[in-house]
């Protein structure tokens, strides 16, 4: 029989999702955003990049701010109301130093007991490679989480007033080879499915097929990949880190 996974924690409030890219989180993850707005948490994106390098036919100048709209549309169709973009650049994100301070501010700034990210690992499982990006990000955040929580990592944030925050619980890592743990999507595919629509323009460039249908396929097949470890229900999976 095949493992199951576990259920993902319900004992908290905020979350914070950290991803590289406009479309980062709707790839999936914004079916089990969908539930948690529903029942009154808080959840905050934080986009590294604007995702200028994204679209091969329109300029990063123009792309970058037309991506940007189109997150914080697919946002407010799962509940999400504050979208925040640092301004790393696309496709060439260094993991370090700089990347983890700008990641620990913004989790003191937040407070969330939960934070998200995509995939940190070198492949999406198999010999399907990762982007740079991904890996970078996904990373930082892990290490972010604890950075948060020191005073004397990035002393120049509390002097400026950033308190540190150690009250991260856990970090889940969506998209990961590797999922733990799940969280049951039902009500949250619909929105999900639209959510990932906002993103019009990319996936106009990107493919050949209907927009629509192409969303549908894709979150259908992300919801129901972990179904069999999870109660046969649609469902998303995470890599969790607890704290
Ligand atoms: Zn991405």
């Amino acid at each position: 029989m095949t493992e199951q996974l576990e259920a993902m924690p319900t004992d908290w409030q905020r979350a914070l999702a950290i991803v590289a890219h406009p479309d980062d989180l709707e790839y999936g993850t914004a079916a089990a955003i969908a539930g948690w707005t529903d029942e009154r948490r808080e959840v905050s994106y934080l986009l590294v990049t604007r995702g200028e390098a994204g679209i091969d036919t329109m300029d990063p100048d123009k792309a970058g701010p037309l991506r940007e709209k189109e997150q914080r549309a697919s946002a407010a169709v799962v509940g999400v109301t504050s979208v925040e973009f640092l301004s790393h650049p696309d496709g060439a994100i260094e993991y370090g130093p700089a990347l983890r301070k700008d990641l620990a501010a913004a989790i003191r700034r937040h407070r969330p007991e939960l934070v998200l990210t995509i995939n940190h690992h070198d492949t999406w499982g198999g010999n399907a490679w990762n982007t740079p990006d991904h890996r970078a990000v996904g990373r930082a955040v892990l290490d972010a989480a604890a950075d948060a929580g020191n005073r004397w990592i990035f002393p120049e944030l509390a002097a400026g007033g950033l308190a540190p925050w150690d009250g991260v619980r856990w970090v889940a890592v969506a998209g990961s080879p590797r999922p733990t743990h799940a969280v049951a999507v039902s009500g949250g595919v619909e929105r999900a499915i639209r959510s990932l629509l906002e993103h019009r323009t990319y996936i106009e460039a990107l493919t050949e097929e209907e927009p629509e249908s192409y969303c549908r396929t894709f979150i259908e097949q992300m919801t129901s990949h972990d179904s069999a470890r999870f109660g046969d229900r649609p469902c998303i999976g995470f890599e969790l880190f607890p704290r």
